[in-house]
């Protein structure tokens, strides 16, 4: 039966049902998850103005808020509409609107409840707290966060001062701080979420019961606001600039920094934090930071784009359980496909298995899935997975004659059509391609050093590849969570191509006596995660003199760099490179003072740049977007300005 009171917009449908309760849904129109766009707040407006009607008018007891999306709740305000409102007077305005509309929704004399599954995120969850009771789905999908942080702004509806009010000062600003993404549990343990219940089709049930009960929630304990008391405040926002100083510098992400300062002003007052928001927020929305943030996402979006429809990769075969190979199977496994691995004996299979168990403990919280993950995983002395793999990668040793002889005899035992991927660091692929009956068929599949950690892979393409060969490889690299660069083979691909001479340049200058505690410095004060030198000694010093001759950059006899490899130094790995180190960490001297560190940076990176500048040139990237973004998730460079293309184009590097 069509209930009494219906309507149905755009986004939101709403209608009410025999017990007086108002059923509110988002549907955003586009795409898998709701978003908050201009036009979805617009319309909550004429709703929740009905809402308010009906309220008065006791023909409504309270709303239920839900999404109907299988996806999730709200993932956001709407990203791409960013750029557009980013003029300080058009977004004071959009900002006044939402904030004034919020607090309608909080001052309606009827409860509203949120029913929360999947993402609840930024703007979603911002509005989710200006519900008066929320309930969320406790399974793995739920994720409850604020990942503003990461575009290079905070909670702007509203959420800064609404999460302090339920989770207390410190805990609230560690998630906007962060941008950590909570699970259902936790989000509990925050106050964020009032109860959970097991399953979404209970949140209606539960949604009913709350707005029946009129149950509100009630905000942080009192000692939880202990530490927003004005002297107790002072201090614990120096704790949070220095906690925030070990991540990121102010001059490069002020957004966690413009934060803690509106905590100071007025954590102990909620509302006054609401109030304050838009005036510290508005300037950063159009800050260079937070622009070249909004352009990297918008671009590992669009990697995601290039996989092809359909493609399903159930079974993997790894050949070569080194450092690599026994890392890729894992997390092949770790990322829910069957694995077969294989290496010349059991001796040198067991050692990955056991650094896989290691994996599956740390990232799954449960026994069982340890152990399911342990199951998928299987070594495979003889090989006996190549038959029924969708991929096979190889990952044995640098020596271009048994990566052949491996293809050759993998080629006609193959699935037709499964992937055939090496994942090379240097040989060209059409030297190992010339072997196969088709050549074709062989595409690079580049990981990076430690796969678990680090996103990128390069999936390079010889001349004899298709795109369709391309854009599976694409595919398989998306499907197990990493973000795929299509490269040309080429000496370095990318990655290493760029990095070897911003590395060695640094090296050089160390040979030369200039202090490697300095140049590191000014690297990373340059917006890098890691200074050359500090690099060059986590990578080990025998595989950056490899690269770097391969590249054809050559490494005297007699210099430092030389002798320190033939004592067996090489780096982090064993203990000792150019810095000796302890337990994981290099112990550095003094930095000596330099008056103008921002120049030497700019002047260490610029090899990095000059590089990344001719690899477009010369199409081994598609385009500069992609080197960027290539270059970003590759190396980690500075995110803030936008990658070594825009940074050039822009003048800061
Ligand atoms: P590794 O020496 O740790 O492992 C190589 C493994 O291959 C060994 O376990 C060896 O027993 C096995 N192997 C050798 N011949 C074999 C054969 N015929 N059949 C089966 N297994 C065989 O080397 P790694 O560092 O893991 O490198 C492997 C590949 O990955 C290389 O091509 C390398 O260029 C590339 N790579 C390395 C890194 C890195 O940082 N180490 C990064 C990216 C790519």
């Amino acid at each position: 039966m069509i209930a009494p009171q219906a309507t149905e917009t755009k986004h939101w449908s709403f209608h009410t049902d025999l017990e007086k309760i108002g059923w509110l849904t988002i549907h955003s129109p586009e795409g898998s998850v709701n978003v908050l766009s201009r036009e979805a707040i617009m319309e909550l407006e004429t709703l929740v103005a009905r809402i308010e009607d009906l309220a008065n008018s006791k023909q409504l007891v309270g709303v239920v808020l839900l999404s109907g999306k299988d996806s999730g709740f709200i993932a956001g305000a709407d990203v791409s509409e960013f750029d557009g409102i980013s003029e300080p007077s058009v977004l004071t305005e959009a900002l006044k609107r939402t904030h004034a509309l919020f607090w309608r929704i909080e001052n309606l004399k009827v409860p509203v409840v949120a029913g929360i599954h999947g993402f609840c995120l930024g703007g979603g969850l911002e509005l989710a707290l200006a519900c008066h009771y929320r309930i969320a789905v406790n399974d793995d999908k739920t994720r409850i966060g604020f990942p503003e942080v990461n575009l290079g702004i905070f909670p702007g509806f509203g959420g800064t001062g609404r999460s302090i009010r339920q989770a207390g000062p410190v805990d609230a600003m560690q998630i906007m701080l962060t941008g950590k993404m909570l699970r259902a549990g936790a989000a509990r343990g925050l106050n964020l979420v009032d109860k959970l219940v097991r399953h979404r089709d209970m949140l209606r049930w539960e949604g009913r019961n709350a707005v029946l009960q009129s149950r509100r929630s009630s905000g942080a304990g009192w000692t939880k606001k202990l530490t927003a008391l004005p002297l107790v405040r002072e201090a614990v926002a120096n704790q949070m600039r220095k906690q925030a100083g070990k991540k990121a510098r102010r001059e490069h992400y002020p957004a966690p920094y413009a934060l803690i300062d509106l905590f100071e002003k007025h954590g102990n007052d909620w509302q006054a934090m609401v109030r304050g928001e838009i005036d510290a927020f508005v300037p950063l929305m159009g800050s260079p930071t937070a622009t070249n943030l909004r352009r990297v996402f918008f671009l590992s979006e669009g990697l995601k784009k290039q996989g092809l429809k359909g493609a399903k990769f159930a079974r993997v075969h790894v050949i070569g359980a080194g450092v690599m190979g026994g890392d890729i199977a894992a997390w092949c496994a770790y990322r829910g496909m069957s694995v077969t691995l294989q290496d010349l004996d059991m001796a040198r299979i067991q050692p990955a298995l056991d650094r896989a168990k290691k994996l599956f403990q740390k990232r799954y919280r449960k026994k069982r899935e340890v152990d399911a993950a342990m199951l998928r995983l299987t070594a495979d002395p003889q090989g006996s997975g190549v038959p029924r793999a969708d991929v096979i990668i190889e990952a044995v040793v640098e020596k271009l004659e048994v990566k052949q002889s491996i293809f050759s005899g993998v080629e006609g035992r193959m699935k037709p059509g499964a992937i055939m991927a090496t994942n090379t660091s240097s040989i060209e692929l059409e030297r190992i391609a010339e072997a196969l009956k088709e050549p074709g068929r062989l595409i690079g599949l580049h990981f990076f050093n430690p796969v678990a950690q680090l996103p990128l892979v390069e999936v390079i393409r010889s001349r004899f590849n298709s795109d369709e060969a391309i854009a599976r490889g694409a595919s398989f690299a998306l499907a197990i969570g990493k973000s795929p660069v299509v490269v040309k083979s080429a000496p370095g691909f990318l990655v290493n191509r760029v990095l070897m001479p911003y590395m060695l340049g640094a090296v050089e200058r160390v040979e030369k006596g200039e202090s490697k505690e300095l140049l590191d410095a000014a690297a990373v004060a340059f917006g890098m995660p890691m200074g050359p030198i500090e690099l060059m000694d986590t990578v080990g010093l025998d595989v950056g003199k490899s690269v770097a001759t391969e590249l054809g950059h050559s490494i005297p006899a007699d210099s430092r760099f030389a002798r320190l490899i033939a004592e067996g130094k090489l780096g982090r790995k064993t203990g000792e490179g150019f810095y000796k180190w302890e337990k994981g960490k290099a112990v550095k001297g003094e930095t000596p003072a330099n008056a103008d560190i921002a120049a030497l940076g700019r002047e260490l990176v610029k090899p990095l740049v000059d590089m990344t500048e001719v690899v477009v040139e010369e199409g081994v990237v598609g385009s500069a977007d992609m080197a960027d973004v290539g270059v970003i998730m590759g190396t980690g460079f500075a995110p803030f300005l936008g990658g070594p293309m825009r940074a050039r184009a822009d003048g800061r590097a």
